[in-house]
């Protein structure tokens, strides 16, 4: 029997689908789904799917306790590998015992080379004979490679055609980042967690790619906060038209000094006249082939879909077999790609049609920077009616087909005109922009402009103002935050993460509370973390180090160095890290505590700024996380609050006592009363929670906890009485009762 091992069960089923020829069956074994046919020479044939990585390094036993595990100790430990999911491990040894051909059909990439290796090992485990040439027809390896970029019957029929062999090296260099990952995650988190004193849940996370990640968004808040507002004015004028009135501007962009903008207002009089009419042709070239960046930021600015899950979209849509394999930096469509074949079927699709005129010529596509071998850009590998599929799925799948269209399309030609006229001493300019071309952009609908049209002008015209000119008070504005998007393409340019962690080391930033809102915006923690690594040890800070690792990993590919010499290395490196930590551990923790403190204030106490009340120095009472010291409790206070003045503010708000809470936003975008908060529990999903209780952002929720509370009142009811309807019992909480509830609770812990 022949064994095909695939990443994911869905690649396992399609490939069944694509080779048993629509006859394969299927059952399970360990509850993990298998596909079995036979070949059209008899030969019997298995699929069966992974789930990702089924084995990760992790230390052996003893290494567990945070505070009595010496870090160098730590540091040196020998990884083992650990199945992270028992019941794939033992189906796919079960069905090993049985084969006695194997093809690895994983993920084309160096992830997928891993994990290939990784059922490898344990298969050849559970049947040595794998591994021998003994016995074979030709005396060739029993184990290959199918590498395939789509999941198409002519890409996996050409793959099996061709099947290649296990890069080892490939795999290694992924397992050296996994080890390299483990070690300085652990190695560092524990470091700055013991120094600060954070255990449990609310350890402070620490990454190799992280931190610096981490570092790009605190950098740039840093200068937003150096940013001095500088003021300037604007001047426009509206002249009179037979078309209609029309707006300028004038020909100084800025006045840096208001009597300037005086003066220029005092010197312009009616009527003006036309000085010149000039007009320019644009040309914009359409776009290049998506590789993973590209699509993911476009995903992100075109449709306003995080990188994250515009990714997950993606890997969806390659399993379904309707894109090709998402995570590749190609640029450069390979010749072998039926270009025409995919455009003339995907312009019979109505939404595509208007790409239609690309069959009367010779399909040439434009071409980006990188040029690789081992998967295509990302392209559409099968045209189907976009409305087939169900919401963000379907916009990404457009967007790939619009891109591609638009690779092959003509470009985009826009006509600007620029019009100078001359009123007393003074001159004023209007522009207008039409296009006169869409190119491209009749597919690529995302890139077309929308036309600025100005009134026809003649040069010499005489104008009419209408009414005064008018000047417009202006301040210089600080550079902006950075977009989920430009962040992974900041990375991307720095060497940090890979193309298949970009997204979720992103994610991670938020999940520990580094980071908050969209665009990120550091808390003061994130802030604190990464100022002090940059003070005690700047190279976690800066993306040097990680870069260096990348080179070392192709390194591992092109067979000048070795795994365990780049982990050893790296083990060297940690050690030198873990001392400067361990020397500077108390000046670290402080700076990491200010932090903390600081984003214990949530935002400014309305209940305060409407009545007046302030701090002393005149700067607003902020709420706060405060943890009551008997009950030990925590809820929202006001730093107005004193115990002895009872005029003092006595607003709080009782918090879920279990997980942690980060500030999301200093006043609630919805109701704009109070701030609003991110829960994340140690166990489910996170959520987020405004204080105020009438929040219309919370009454959605409220009400499902209050049908949950109903429904398991109700079953409580019927348990004890089980003839009775249960309805005085089972009754839900009012709002008002609830809300009554919580503040007493919340009060109670105040005075506790
Ligand atoms: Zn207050
Ligand atoms: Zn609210």
């Amino acid at each position: 029997m022949r064994l095909i091992v695939t990443e994911k069960n869905n690649s396992a089923k399609k490939i069944a689908e694509i080779l048993g020829g629509g006859d394969a069956g299927g059952d399970k074994t360990f509850k993990v789904p298998y596909y079995t046919w036979t070949d059209e020479n008899g030969g019997e044939q298995m699929s069966i799917g992974l789930k990702g990585h089924v084995l990760g390094p992790a230390f052996p036993e003893g290494y567990s306790n945070w505070q009595k595990t010496d870090l160098h100790d730590l540091i040196d430990a020998e990884l083992i590998k650990e199945p992270t999911d028992k019941n794939v491990v033992k189906a796919i040894k079960k069905v090993a015992k049985e084969a006695d051909d194997l093809v690895i059909a994983t993920d084309f990439d160096r992830e997928g080379e891993l994990i290939g290796l990784e059922a490898l090992e344990e298969m050849l485990d559970a049947n040595p004979a794998l591994g021998s040439r003994e016995g074979t027809r030709d005396g060739t390896l029993r184990i290959k490679r199918a590498r395939y970029s789509a999941l198409t019957k002519e890409e996996i029929e050409r793959a099996f055609a061709n099947l290649d062999e296990l890069s080892y090296p490939l795999a290694n260099a992924g397992a050296a980042r996994q080890d390299i990952d483990l070690l300085w995650g652990a190695t560092l988190t524990r470091a700055v967690s013991l120094a600060t004193r954070r255990f449990g849940s609310n350890f402070l996370s620490v990454g190799r790619v992280q931190s610096p990640t981490l570092g790009l968004i605190v950098e740039r808040e840093m200068e937003r906060r150096a940013h001095v507002a500088k003021p300037f004015w604007e001047l426009f004028a509206k002249f009179q038209h037979p078309d209609g009135t029309f707006e300028t501007h004038h020909a100084t962009d800025k006045f840096w000094e208001k009597a300037e903008a005086d003066a220029a207002l005092a010197g312009t009089a009616s009527p003006g006249a036309v000085k010149s009419v000039t007009a320019r042709k644009n040309t914009r070239k359409p776009p290049t082939p998506y590789n993973t960046t590209a699509f993911s930021t476009d995903a992100s600015s075109r449709l306003g879909i995080t990188p994250a899950s515009a990714m997950r979209i993606a890997e969806d849509l390659y399993m379904d077999g309707f894109i090709s394999y998402p995570r590749t930096d190609n640029t450069v469509y390979p010749a072998s790609l039926p270009v025409r074949d995919l455009v003339s079927s995907l312009v019979r699709v109505e939404e595509f049609s208007a790409a239609a005129g690309l069959l009367d010529g010779e399909l040439k596509a434009t071409r980006g920077k990188k040029e690789t071998t081992d998967h295509p850009p990302i392209y559409p590998t099968q045209a189907i009616h976009p409305g087939a599929l169900e919401g963000p799925k379907r916009r990404v799948y457009e967007l790939v087909v619009r891109r591609f269209l638009a690779t092959f399309s003509p470009p985009m030609i826009t006509e600007s005109t620029r019009a100078d006229i001359e009123a007393g001493s003074q001159t004023y300019f209007v522009r207008g922009s039409v296009v006169v071309d869409p190119g491209y952009a009749a597919i690529y609908t995302y890139a077309r402009s929308s036309d600025e049209e100005i009134p026809k002008l003649e040069e010499g015209q005489s104008l009419d103002l209408d009414g005064d000119p008018w000047i417009v008070d202006k301040e210089t504005q600080p550079p902006s935050r950075i977009s989920q998007s430009k962040l992974i393409e900041m990375m991307e340019e720095r060497g940090l993460g890979t193309k298949a962690t970009r997204a979720d080391i992103i994610q991670k930033l938020f999940d520990r509370g580094y980071v908050y809102s969209n665009p990120p915006v550091p808390s003061e923690t994130g802030i604190a973390m990464y100022e002090a690594f940059k003070k005690y040890v700047p190279r976690m800070a800066t993306p040097e180090m990680t870069a260096q690792l990348e080179e070392e990993m192709d390194q591992i590919v092109a067979g000048e160095m070795t795994k365990d010499g780049v982990v050893g290395d790296s083990r060297d490196l940690l050690h030198r890290t873990w001392s400067e930590i361990d020397e500077s551990r108390e000046d670290l923790a402080k700076v990491v505590w200010a932090g903390m403190d600081q984003d214990r204030l949530l935002g400014p106490c309305k209940v305060c700024e409407e009545a007046g009340r302030t701090k002393e120095d005149g700067s607003p009472n902020m709420l706060r996380v405060i943890r009551a010291k008997k009950s030990g409790k925590r809820f929202v206070g006001c730093s107005g609050w004193t115990a002895d003045d009872p005029e003092s503010c006595d607003q709080t708000f009782p918090l879920p006592q279990r997980g942690d809470v980060f500030k999301l936003e200093e006043r609630c975008s919805v109701c704009g009363q109070t701030p609003r908060l991110k829960v994340v529990p140690f166990r489910g999903r996170s959520w987020n929670l405004c204080l105020n209780d009438d929040c219309e952002s919370m009454q959605e929720m409220k009400k499902r906890r209050a049908e949950r509370e109903a429904a398991k009142a109700a079953k409580e009811a019927m348990a004890e009485k089980p003839l009775s309807d249960g309805s005085e019992d089972g009754k839900a909480p009012t709002k008002a009762d609830t809300a009554t509830r919580r503040r007493k609770r919340a009060k109670a812990a105040t005075k506790g």
